[in-house]
């Protein structure tokens, strides 16, 4: 049985509907990807590394982590801090805008949870995963603290999966968001972007381009998400263009990148190859994209 860690930000979500209530749940990159991970491919040990605190939304939140079977050994409570919270509203055509409270969110603090045994734990393990959402919530102060982490990780032979995730609000500029993601590209064995993560820090327009950009890093896999234009896929030096069924109704996008890299994740860790796994992770996010929230409804999420 095969085992992965994921690490990041989960967020209490506030959307406001139309009867001017606020609904809430929860939501984050690197949780959404674990669920669909974990509800494809039920045999996986699927492992969340992040902080919370000891608040209800934070007891809510782990109750939710646990109903989705996901394991939350490595899920820090602090006692002085709460989760990131955030609020999208709609405006009157449609738009979705997005107000952040996470500047002071346990999970900043990830890096004083890891000592020796926690690492330990970690290195017991086939794959991490993180994104570049993950990277920059961490403490700037502490990020020298994960990338020795992540040293002895690899030292572990543990592989390293990452999804750029380019999010400019979360990284002071552009500079400092390509300095990160350069070396997190260093460590990656798996890398999982969408052509968008390298369009403004690189002035880069297609998959092709961003295949050559990573030409010099020792990148095993990459796997170019592309919305409906398909998947670029350079494995074992072979490079592949896989098309994509368009949905005509899309509904909300939301989560789309996350539940392709959690199934694309949980099929090669089930060792399916790279086509088949493509096709699988690619009609998960479309069944996504029909319906509104990150987290779509079991019954609807049917890959068989
Ligand atoms: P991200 O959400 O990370 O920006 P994409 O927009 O490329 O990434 O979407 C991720 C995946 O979702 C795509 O690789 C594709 O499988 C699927 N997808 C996105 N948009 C569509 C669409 N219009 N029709 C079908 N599938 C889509």
């Amino acid at each position: 049985m095969s085992k992965i860690f994921l690490f990041g930000e989960c967020m209490v979500e506030l959307s406001s509907n139309q009867q001017d209530t606020l609904n809430q749940s929860f939501a984050g990159d690197f949780f959404n990807a674990a669920v669909y991970l974990k509800r494809a491919f039920e045999p996986i040990e699927v492992n969340l590394l992040t902080a919370i605190g000891k608040d209800k939304l934070s007891n809510a939140m782990i109750k939710l982590f646990e109903h989705e079977q996901l394991n939350t050994d490595l899920v820090f409570k602090d006692t002085k801090k709460l989760p990131g919270l955030y609020w999208i509203q709609l405006d009157n055509k449609g738009e979705r805008s997005f107000d952040y409270w996470r500047s002071d969110a346990a999970v900043r603090q990830i890096m004083k949870w890891i000592d020796d045994k926690t690492l330990a734990e970690l290195t017991h393990s086939d794959w991490f995963f993180f994104s570049g959402i993950s990277l920059a919530v961490i403490n700037p102060q502490d990020r020298a603290l994960f990338w020795k982490m992540l040293d002895a990780l690899k030292l572990a032979g543990v592989k390293i999966a990452f999804d750029p995730n380019y999010r400019h609000q979360l990284w002071q500029n552009e500079a400092e968001a390509r300095a990160h993601f350069e070396q997190a590209f260093e460590y990656t064995d798996m890398l999982l972007p969408g052509v968008d993560d390298f369009k403004t820090l690189y002035a880069i327009e297609t998959a092709e381009q961003v295949a050559d950009f990573c030409q010099p890093y020792q990148i095993d896999e990459l796997i170019i998400k592309n919305g409906e234009q398909g998947v670029y896929c350079v494995y074992q030096n072979q490079v592949r263009q896989i098309n994509i069924e368009p949905v005509n109704h899309v509904v909300d996008t939301t989560s789309a990148g996350d539940s392709f890299n959690g199934v694309y994740l949980g099929a090669r860790l089930s060792g399916k190859d790279v086509a088949n796994s493509v096709a699988l992770a690619a009609k998960a996010a479309a069944i996504v994209i029909q319906h509104k929230g990150a987290i779509v409804p079991k019954q609807v999420f049917t890959l068989a």
